[in-house]
Formats: structure tokens, sequence, C-alpha cells
């Protein structure tokens, strides 16, 4: 701190406009250390162009860069009791959640809003990291309740993208108790015969694995996300082995049979957009084109061919299961 810092700098930014400077252009990669303008950054859906590695983006980024044209609608979210433990560490709980509804402009964890994928109305549940971490409190136990009613309502598919340390510390048992909560949520999307998927980013850890996020009927995963329930450290140190390498990243959890796919940014919108019409359009297409010719031929040749006509019949109860 000095005069030149302290008086000629805050001269200069004010002479220059603030707004039009952004504060970094520059961003270091967490991986490779390879410095990446903010564009390039941008362009490449903050994925290092060097080394590969996956950045964390909020929700909006990745609202915006799945739904059709970017364009999406945020639905508004209960609002829960708000730190009803009255929990303090070092600092009031009530204190730490105003200051990210500051920084991150927003109420809590998750950002919930429905659009369209290739055409197709879907709900997507986007999680932030910089949210405390992407903590589940009551909060985030609501989104994916609400989540899953509108998904319901609109008879489209949940896509679930937890980035999540786990529980909320701060609201103990009752963060806890978001982790039944949320398979309830899951549970009325499943019951309603609607596709749920969870496309894993970096991290996925505690009670979010151990509750909806592992229950997708297909798991995506971005490259190199660390997916699992205790940290690695903790569980050498519990077990007193050494784990394999690469052990709780989406790769190896592919091997492992967790995840179904892993998948770069850059492609996550179509492969999503694929996975949704294979499973929702055979429903309607064959149905129809086999069920419908059959009523008018089986009378008039019912003497002469009744097997093959029950066959058809048959099978065409059977697609338009
Ligand atoms: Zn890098």
């Amino acid at each position: 701190m000095n005069w030149l810092s302290n008086f000629v700098r805050p001269k200069i930014r004010a002479l220059a406009g603030k707004s039009d400077v952004p504060d970094n252009l520059w961003h270091k990669c967490p991986n490779c250390e390879a410095m990446i303008f903010h564009r390039d950054l941008e362009a490449h859906l903050h994925v290092c162009q060097h080394c590969g590695h996956h950045m964390r983006i909020s929700a909006e980024q990745r609202l915006a860069m799945l739904f059709d044209d970017s364009r999406y609608h945020v639905i508004e979210l209960p609002k829960p009791a708000v730190d009803p433990l009255r929990f303090r560490d070092s600092k009031r709980y009530v204190d730490r959640l105003k200051e990210a509804q500051t920084r991150v402009g927003r109420q809590d964890a998750v950002v919930v809003a429905h659009g369209t994928l290739g055409g197709h109305p879907a709900v997507i549940a986007a999680f932030d990291f910089a949210f405390m971490g992407g903590s589940m409190g009551m909060a985030v136990g609501e989104a994916m309740l609400a989540a899953a009613r509108l998904a319901v309502l609109q008879e489209a598919p949940l896509i679930a993208i937890p980035a999540s340390g786990g529980a909320r510390m701060q609201e103990g048992v009752l963060s806890l108790m978001q982790m039944p909560r949320t398979v309830i949520a899951v549970q009325q999307v499943k019951q309603a015969g609607l596709p749920y998927f969870v496309v894993f980013t970096d991290p996925t850890t505690g009670g979010v694995t151990a509750s909806f996020a592992t229950l997708g009927d297909i798991h995506l995963a971005e490259p190199g996300a660390q997916i699992g329930f205790a940290g690695a450290r903790v569980i050498e140190e519990t077990i007193r082995q050494t784990l394999p390498e690469g052990f709780q990243k989406a790769e190896y959890l592919l091997d492992h049979g967790l995840v179904d796919l892993v998948v770069p940014r850059a492609e996550l919108r179509d492969t999503l957009i694929r996975l949704v019409g294979l499973i929702l359009q055979p429903q309607l297409e064959p149905a129809e084109e086999v069920a419908e010719p059959e009523p008018e031929e089986v009378p008039e040749e019912a003497e002469t061919a009744p097997e093959p006509a029950a066959e058809d019949g048959e099978t065409a109860e059977r697609a338009g299961e």
C-alpha cells in the first residue's frame, strides 16, 4: 500500500470508467497453471485449452450452456426458515449466508430452471459450488423438491447437475434430513414415468452423492470430476491402505460402473439432447404407427388368419407400453 496504489490507481480507474475494465482479464488454470485470456476461456466453456481441465462454473453459465438458444426460465423457490439452530462457528451462520448471497447474487446454492433441450421441455436443477461449497441445507432440499414437482407438472425430464461438498454443517440434522427428502423428489419423477439424469461435476461428495445424485437413470460426468462420499485422505487413514490412482475421479468411476458416460463439456448439450430424444421418442412414434391399421383389417380376415392378427396385436400393445 502506498501513494500509487491508494491514490493514483483509483483515480485512473475512475477516469477510465470502472465498469468497462474487468478485474481479471487473465485466468490461471488451476491444473497446469497456464494463463488463459478471459475471452478464450469463455469460448472454450471454461475448459483449459492447454490441458483440458474443466473449471468450476456458475449455475447460470451451466444453464445458458445447455438450454436451446441459452433461453430458460428460473423458477422462484420456497424460502425455508433461516438459521433455526442459531449456529455459530468462527462467524454466525446468518452472516455467512448473507455474505454468500451478496457475493453470488442469489438466495442459495441451487437454481431451478425450465426450458427446451433440442425442442424437448426439460427441467434443470444446477448447483453453484461458489455458494458455500454447494452444500445441501434446507433451501437445497426445497429446490430439489420444487424441481421434481415442476418436471412432473410439465411432463419433462429432470436433470440434476450437482457441484457440492455435501451436507451444510451449519444446519446440522436439518441438513441431513434433506437426503431422504431429495430421494422422495427423485421418486416422484420416476413414478410419473419420466427420466431423471444426473450430470456429475467437480466435486460431488458427501450427502449429495449419498442421496439424489446417485439415483439417476443415466449418470453422466464431466472429465476429471471428483465424485465420492468421504474424502480420499479420510478413507486412507481409516482403512490404512493406499488407494488406487484416480480413485473418485469420473474416469475411474466409469470403469467401475457408477458413471455411465464421461462427457466433455463441449459435448454435454448434444449428448443430453440425444439421450432425452432416445428415451422420450420411442414411446410416441412406433406405437401409433403399428396400432392404428389393426382394427380395420382384423374382422375381415378373422376366419382365415386369426393367429398372426393376434400376434400383431400383442406387439402393438408392447410397443405402446
Ligand atoms: Zn490447464
